[in-house]
């Protein structure tokens, strides 16, 4: 499940391993032994220059559930996620608390923080954000 991600030059490239011999399974927190590795890029708020993260984590296999399980890693992003938590809660926030249209608001994250988030991609994260939050007003 690998994507092609153009990496611009002078990108810089951080690499996190937050690889572990063994992991709590998901159902029934099993600890679970490492089998392999996965690989994932998430694009990241950068303050001089596009900032990429490379992280690698491990693939797991609970010998309860008999399933496998990948490493959660939802403190730096979605499941399915290209960005960083960081770049989607800091996109969400210029259009809802700074009241910026979506053009607005994606030209201020790639002069600000140089990571491009595509209109289309900043709607969807706004239209999952709003259970969030409407309660708060
Ligand atoms: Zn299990």
């Amino acid at each position: 499940m690998s994507r092609k991600l153009t990496i611009p030059r002078g990108t810089k490239i951080r690499k996190i391993n937050l690889s572990r011999k063994v992991s709590p399974c998901p159902r029934c927190n099993h600890m679970g032994k490492r089998h392999s590795l996965g690989y994932r890029k998430l694009r990241e708020i950068g303050i001089s220059g596009p900032t990429i993260l490379e992280i690698v984590y491990s693939k797991h296999y609970c010998t309860q559930c008999r399933r496998h399980f990948s490493q959660i890693m939802d403190h730096l992003a979605m499941p399915s996620g290209r960005f960083t938590n960081r770049v989607r809660k800091t996109a969400v926030d210029l259009v809802v608390k700074q009241s910026m249209t979506l053009e607005k608001a994606t030209q201020r994250m790639r002069q600000k923080y140089h990571v491009h988030v595509p209109p289309t991609t900043l709607h969807d994260w706004i239209v999952a954000s709003v259970d969030i939050i409407l309660p708060q007003k």
